[in-house]
């Protein structure tokens, strides 16, 4: 194996001969070059460990080289050799770069020990290179390592971040919820026990006194009666709406809310849910279809949850003069249910928010109308359920949900 590479540089054929057989012996890999031009083209085309040089040369001067080597291949190793007249330039040399210089006509055991110091040198820069390389490689990968690690990091932190702020979102929510709760099942209970009392205590006084002796008198008792059993009858059922969507919600959470598929006219569906809308003679409420019949395969009784929701939302987040419009249509996949009304609205950044759990506007109007908070995310949880979608768009004025079921 070589001991390194040499580049012999000098114009005199015999002594670059000669400089080259000595150092061949001593196992080097050597090349020779006629002078300046000719080492310059063999450096740009090979590396050297070594260059030994003649200063002074027909095509140029040594330094040409040195200031190639500054310049392009700062890890070799120049070494000059110079005649004895020249000793200043010698010093010159080594200010330009040179490792070392040989007085001419070189003493041959002088020569070979300052190769093989400069040789040295060499090895030892480009052992130094290697470390210096594998360092930074080294570095490089930690770098590396350390930008991954710190973009897990902020991930996680992030994630945390938001699942604390979700958490303390969710946690008000909850309270909100509870308050709001027990208010809007208190307020049925407590006028049904209140008319209940009445009817009681009237009931009880009419049977000790007998029958009314005159039919007006029958006649005026039995409709007071019978308005406050509608009362009743409103308020429970009221209640037991609050009551099934409490219980839907934990369902849903138990992953129990389950769907019997079943064919489906949503027309029809939606033309008896508005006849039966207990406000169906005060407001207008038009249903417009597109095409019919528009049937589809779903769950009947939930799919009614869904729209009456929806219809019960317009007609309670506008006013009493507006109306609310119904369009339905269908293609050959798709069932679409369109609820438009004239009313308060939803700003942007509630459109998504209003389906989730207890989730109640905070603008005053809305919040003023009584609610749990729970029909959009269940009617959320049933469209998706029927592998649809559902979602708000503004209107002007007023809101517009949107239900799309596949058929
Ligand atoms: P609830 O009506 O019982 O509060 P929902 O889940 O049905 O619960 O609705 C959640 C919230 O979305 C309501 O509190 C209200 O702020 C808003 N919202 C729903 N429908 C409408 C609508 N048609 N117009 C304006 N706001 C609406």
């Amino acid at each position: 194996m070589s001991k390194g590479r040499i580049l012999v540089v000098d114009d005199e054929e015999n002594v670059r001969i000669t400089l080259e057989a000595i150092l061949q012996l001593e196992k080097y890999e050597v090349t020779g070059a006629s002078g300046v031009v000719e080492a310059l083209a063999a450096l740009k085309s090979a590396d050297y460990d070594l260059v030994l040089t003649d200063l002074r040369m027909d095509d140029g001067d040594g330094t040409q080289i040195l200031a190639f080597l500054r310049e392009h291949k700062p890890k070799t190793i120049a070494i000059v050799m110079t005649g004895f007249a020249s000793l200043e330039s010698a010093i010159q040399v080594l200010r330009e770069g040179a490792y070392d210089y040989i007085i001419k006509p070189a003493d041959v055991e002088v020569m070979k020990t300052t190769v093989a110091r400069g040789m040295e040198r060499a090895l030892l820069g480009r052992q130094l290179q290697k470390r210096v390389q594998e360092v930074e490689l080294a570095n490089q990968k930690i770098n590396e390592l350390n930008q991954g690690l710190q973009t897990k990091i902020d991930l996680a932190t992030a994630e945390l971040r938001e699942n604390v702020i979700q958490l303390k979102e969710l946690d008000v929510l909850k309270n909100q919820f509870l308050s709001i709760a027990s208010h809007e099942l208190r307020t049925p209970i407590t006028s049904v026990s209140g008319y209940i009392q009445i009817a009681v205590k009237r009931l009880e006084k009419r049977l000790l006194a007998g029958p009314p002796k005159e039919e007006e008198e029958w006649r005026q008792e039995a409709t007071t009666l019978l308005e406050q059993m509608r009362v009743v009858q409103k308020q429970t059922y009221r209640f037991s709406r609050l009551v099934t969507d409490l219980l839907d919600v934990s369902k849903i959470h138990a992953g129990r809310l389950d769907m019997k598929v079943e064919p489906v006219e949503i027309d029809t569906m939606l033309e008896q849910l508005i006849a039966g809308l207990d406000v169906a003679t005060t407001r207008e409420i038009v249903l417009e279809k597109e095409n019919a019949p528009v049937t589809m395969q779903g769950d009947e009784q939930h799919l009614e949850q869904v729209f009456t929701n929806l219809l019960t939302n317009a007609l309670k987040y506008s006013p009493p003069t507006t109306p609310v419009r119904v369009f339905v249509s269908c293609d050959q996949d798709t069932v679409r249910v369109r609820v438009r009304d004239y009313g308060i609205g939803i700003a942007p950044e509630e459109r998504t928010r209003v389906f989730g759990l207890f989730y109640r506007s905070l603008e005053r109007e809305a919040k003023d109308v009584g609610g749990l908070g729970l029909g959009l995310y269940i009617s959320k949880d049933i469209v998706e359920k029927h592998n649809g979608k559902i979602w708000v768009e503004p209107a002007d004025p007023g809101t517009v949900f949107i239900v799309e079921l596949p058929r």
